[in-house]
């Protein structure tokens, strides 16, 4: 069993989709072991960010991760990192394989809809940005 972090961004909160993409992760055997609702501060996207710190569009990324409460999630299962990844589709929704999450509910390389761990290392810093363990059940 692996777990990941997941982050429903501000765009599929906006649109009123959490539920749709939760359903996403419960039928394709994730479990949600943690879950809140937040509204990040530029301090905090830049810190989750902080590898593309020198990326031409982090500014834009810290203002869009900012724009709006986001969903934030550690989700559960057999290769929960890859598995997670699959369900997401393509960090571009215009290349995202039909029926992935982002190939359904996000508009732009931007506004994509989700954000999944890309490692089990990643995942494992990542849900400890977020997460006490008393609050991972
Ligand atoms: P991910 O792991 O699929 O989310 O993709 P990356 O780790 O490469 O990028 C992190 C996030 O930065 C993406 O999900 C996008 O929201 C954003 N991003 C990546 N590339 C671009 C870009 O070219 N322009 C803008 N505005 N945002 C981007």
């Amino acid at each position: 069993m692996e777990k990941t972090l997941s982050i429903i961004k501000p765009d599929a909160v906006s649109k009123n989709v959490i539920g749709k993409i939760v359903d996403r992760f419960e039928s394709n055997g994730l479990r949600i072991a943690a879950m809140k609702k937040i509204q990040l501060s530029a301090a905090d996207a830049g810190k989750f960010y902080e590898v593309h710190a020198q990326r031409p569009f982090f500014g834009e990324l810290v203002e869009f991760m900012t724009s709006g409460p986001v969903v934030v999630m550690v989700l559960e299962g057999k290769d929960a990192v890859a598995a997670n990844r699959a369900l997401m589709g393509a960090t571009d929704p215009k290349e995202a394989e039909a029926g992935t999450i982002r190939a359904d509910f996000a508009q732009s390389i931007d506004a994509n809809a989700v954000h999944g761990s890309d490692s089990l290392e990643n995942a494992q810093k990542e849900i400890a940005f977020f997460f006490a363990q008393k609050e991972i059940l």
